[in-house]
């Protein structure tokens, strides 16, 4: 074995500055008008168009395209905001190939969908680019609002709420605003602090409070916001992990991917971050993707994303998995870790295949390892300490579909919330719909949802 390959595998500046700013650069990157132009005209203006559907937040697609076409793009971002004010931030996120352009007819007859996401993204980044925020507020109601987290479903909400005239304070735990938006989706998705910009450009319509440093349960209580204001909105994510509960699981350079993705995110120099030679990922969803993808991005030689069960029932999507194996990851399904070894630091993973039976998921006999100097966890997340009171479902919180929990006068939505899909979307939506719920039962004003 070579001197190399003896020594600690997790080290910083792999790659150079340069190479790694390469790497990082935006993965789909902007349409120019003349591309935009390009892109609407495929367009087939469908009449109860299935795009719409497929959209969480229901935009009214073929009119944001239609209106591309006719060249007026601050119309349709307005189109696009109306429905849903993180559309920069989704154009850039959504897995579009599972959501609207899944459903795009297109789709269906020439394999080829309307690029619904770029163009949402052309429109969006154009009017957010100007310098006035576009939304006025209604009059003032004198209603004060509470909202606990600062993710995407926490500013659905706030914006909405600012704009039917009430004061909202936002209660974030963190130093930052924007919830995974900021700590958690991919670098290369959202670049050049495209999270902060959109926070600043939400807040923009005035009336929103934020304090950071305020965590629910730490510092302020569920019973002390209910007392203070006239309704409670609760968008505070999933901050727990899940364990492997593997044998070896404590050992060195065994991380959660979320922290892995979180630190990188927030690295001012890249070439100072370490990352191991042979990673290896456990999980199939979004995260494990993204936890691949950079490890090879920042330089990591073999990166291996292992799933438990068969890659139809990965939740990244076809289109996810073909980035990761396109970045030279590779993908092994239908196994799970048994042990992780080594003396002090992990050294290799143990795995078990698996079988699907009538029983559920089983560990054959069957063994292999794989070497890993580090080796990331991403097999989902969990509530941390939700609030005392409040109904779970599957260690999230009960919701009524307007977002109502069992607690009268408090609303959730967001990864917190039981029975959504865990996506930046949809937590937008159910921000969004919370909002205009708790509007309603303030004001006695109808609800305003598309769709
Ligand atoms: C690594 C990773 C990558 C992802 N990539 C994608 C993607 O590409 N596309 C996609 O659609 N979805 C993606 N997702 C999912 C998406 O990020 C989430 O569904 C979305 O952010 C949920 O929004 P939220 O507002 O409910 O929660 P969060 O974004 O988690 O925001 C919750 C906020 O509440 C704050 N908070 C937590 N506890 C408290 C407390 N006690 N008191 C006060 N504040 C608190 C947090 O600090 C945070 O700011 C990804 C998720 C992860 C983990
Ligand atoms: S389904 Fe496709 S073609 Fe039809 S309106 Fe939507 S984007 Fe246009």
């Amino acid at each position: 074995m070579s001197q190399a390959r003896l020594s600690p595998g997790v080290v910083p500046g792999r790659l150079t500055q340069d190479e790694l700013a390469a790497n990082f650069v935006d993965v789909a990157p902007p349409l120019d008008r003349h591309e935009a132009q390009v892109a609407a005209d495929r367009c087939y203006f469908c009449h109860d168009a299935p795009c719409i559907t497929a959209c969480p937040t229901s935009i009214d697609i073929p009119l944001f395209i239609r209106q591309i076409a006719t060249d007026t793009p601050d119309a349709a971002a307005m189109t696009i905001f109306h429905a849903n004010i993180l559309g920069g931030m989704c154009a850039r996120v959504c897995p579009t190939e599972q959501l609207c352009e899944g459903a795009c007819v297109r789709m269906e007859a020439e394999g080829k969908p309307v690029e619904i996401g770029a163009l949402q993204r052309y429109a969006t980044d154009g009017l957010m680019a100007k310098a006035t925020h576009p939304f006025r507020r209604a009059a003032a109601t004198g209603k004060r609002i509470a909202v606990v987290g600062a993710g995407p479903a926490g500013l659905a909400a706030a914006h909405r709420l600012a704009a039917k005239g009430h004061d909202v304070v936002i209660f974030e735990a963190r130093p930052k605003p924007g919830g995974l938006n900021e700590y958690g989706i991919a670098s290369y998705k959202a670049v050049d602090g495209f999270a902060q910009e959109e926070v600043d450009w939400i807040l923009g319509i005035g009336g929103i409070e934020l304090r950071h440093g305020q965590a629910l349960g730490r510092d302020i209580t569920l019973e002390g916001l209910r007392a203070e204001y006239d309704a409670v909105f609760l968008g505070m994510g999933l901050g727990g992990v899940n364990a492997l509960r593997a044998e070896g699981e404590d050992r060195d350079h065994v991380l959660d991917a979320v922290s892995f993705i979180r630190d990188l995110r927030q690295a001012d120099d890249l070439t100072a971050l370490p990352v191991g030679r042979d990673v290896v990922v456990i999980g199939g969803g979004m995260t494990a993707i993204d936890a691949g993808v950079q490890a090879r991005l920042l330089g990591a030689e073999n990166v291996t994303i292992v799933y438990r069960r068969g890659q139809d029932r990965m939740g990244a999507s076809r289109h996810e998995q073909d980035h990761a194996t396109a970045s030279g990851v590779r993908i092994i399904c239908d196994a799970a870790p048994v042990a992780l070894h080594g003396n002090g630091a992990v050294a290799e993973v143990e795995f078990a295949y698996t079988e699907d039976g009538p029983d559920g998921l089983v560990l054959t006999d069957s063994r292999f390892r794989l070497r890993a100097d580090q080796v990331f966890r991403a097999i989902g997340q969990r509530l941390d300490g939700a609030p005392e009171g409040l109904d779970l479902i599957a260690g999230k919180i009960a919701v009524s579909p307007e977002g109502r929990t069992s607690m009268d006068g408090i609303w959730a939505g967001g990864d917190c919330a039981a029975g959504g899909n865990d996506l930046t979307v949809t937590a937008v939506a159910q921000g969004r719909d919370a909002a205009e719920d708790i509007d309603a039962r303030l004001t006695g004003r109808p609800v305003e949802i598309p769709g």
